[in-house]
């Protein structure tokens, strides 16, 4: 149950009736699905997952561009099904882009269908050897008469080999490094892309490679204005990367509240767990780290959602604290829970393999504290 009540200061009403539908409907129709068994499976899932999520409108915040919402959202989602999640995400970054473009054929074309979940999006940004350094990133696309050829490797992506189409970042001019990169919309049965290999995580997470072999794709893909793509891509980041904090938040309640369960009931030296205060104090971190995340995430949602042009030190701050909470929240979980905390079957083994990625994609905790670094420097 997302609970409204300590982030009440950031909310409207509408979203405190959201957070009760979301939380009832992720209870009922996401908790009891089984973890899949393997990667097919997972990939599996996650198309039936876009299905669900569209058909019942949780995929409206991004259209509405609501990050308060999208924020209680991700928060249920990640509590049920980290998976879900992980779709729910990768909705927002592949179609905010085209959102924030106002580009109307691609609009109708992947958007629309996107966000009621008859479309599945993906963001293709990272390459073999431009990860955290992006701007740096080595795909091309070369103007040839009217549109462009893409040749390239995009690896890590999200939705690889599963989604309809990817938002891809490409380079028009080498020269003008980041000023020189656009952005396009590229459909998933374009000629010359094809799906290079699966990368399997412990976690169930769709993700592979992608590579593109003088893939041809008409101007009308293109979003943005000559040479500002990079910007349009971390206009997104900007926007998307609260969101992230919040889905660490939604796994951080989940994992708090089955360590809060088995500390009640489980015994040990003749009393349950609860009365050891090196467990109190435990649960007294988790509850306090949490707390203090969920406030940063809202915070930084808030801003946006008022209107702030840049949310980049907000976000920065909210992506870096709620994830490195929740990976301390969800790893105090496990020791709580003792031996069960390390069975595959246990809803915190499913966090504890989870939780870890948040920390590193959209941006590592490292490059926030950069971010922060150089927005307080500056
Ligand atoms: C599950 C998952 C899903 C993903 N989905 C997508 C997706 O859908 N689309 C997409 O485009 N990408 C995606 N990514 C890629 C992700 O964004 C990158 O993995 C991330 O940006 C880091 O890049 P890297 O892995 O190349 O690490 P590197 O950049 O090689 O970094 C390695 C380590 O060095 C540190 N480091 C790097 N530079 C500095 C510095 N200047 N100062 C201090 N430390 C530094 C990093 O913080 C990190 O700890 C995904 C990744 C994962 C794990």
């Amino acid at each position: 149950m997302v609970d409204t009540a300590p982030i009440r200061a950031f909310l409207d009403d509408k979203h405190v009736t959201l957070a009760e539908r979301v939380s009832e409907f992720a209870a009922r129709e996401l908790a009891p699905l089984p973890e899949p068994k393997d990667d097919a499976a997972a990939r599996k899932q996650a198309r039936e997952l876009l299905g669900k999520l569209g058909a019942a409108g949780w995929l409206q915040p991004i259209r509405e561009q609501d990050w308060r919402a999208c924020c209680i959202v991700r928060e249920a989602l990640a509590a049920a099904s980290p998976l879900a999640d992980a779709v729910f995400a990768l909705q927002a970054l592949g179609t905010v882009p085209i959102l924030l473009s106002e580009n109307e054929k691609m609009r109708s074309r992947w958007a629309t269908p996107a966000l009621t979940g008859q479309a599945m999006a993906s963001f293709a940004m990272t390459e073999p050897d431009a990860g955290s350094d992006v701007a740096s990133l080595g795909a091309t696309a070369e103007p040839d008469g009217d549109g462009y050829v893409l040749s390239g490797t995009k690896t890590f992506i999200s939705n690889a080999g599963i989604a309809d189409f990817y938002t891809v970042f490409a380079t028009t001019d080498r020269a003008k490094k980041d000023k020189g990169i656009g952005c396009f919309v590229v459909p998933a049965d374009t000629a010359g892309l094809r799906m290079v290999r699966a990368l399997v995580l412990s976690a169930p997470h769709p993700l592979g490679e992608i590579a593109f072999q003088k893939a041809r794709i008409p101007s009308e893909g293109r979003l943005d204005a000559a040479g500002e793509g990079f910007k349009l891509g971390l206009a997104t980041l900007d926007r998307v990367r609260a969101t992230v904090g919040a889905a660490a938040c939604g796994m951080a309640t989940r994992a708090l509240s089955e360590a809060l369960a088995h500390a009640k009931s489980r015994r040990q030296f003749g009393k349950p767990l609860t009365e050891f205060q090196l467990i109190q104090e435990k649960l007294a971190r988790m509850a306090t780290d949490l707390t203090a995340a969920r406030l940063l995430v809202y915070r930084a949602a808030w801003e946006k959602d008022r209107g702030a042009a840049r949310v980049t030190l907000e976000a920065a701050m909210a992506k870096a604290f709620a994830t490195e909470a929740a990976q301390r929240i969800v790893d105090d979980a496990v020791q709580i829970l003792g031996g069960r905390g390390v069975l595959a079957e246990n809803p915190v083994d499913r966090l504890y393999r989870s939780v870890r990625a948040l920390r590193i994609y959209e941006g590592t905790t490292e490059i926030q504290q950069l971010i922060i670094a150089g927005q307080l420097i500056k």
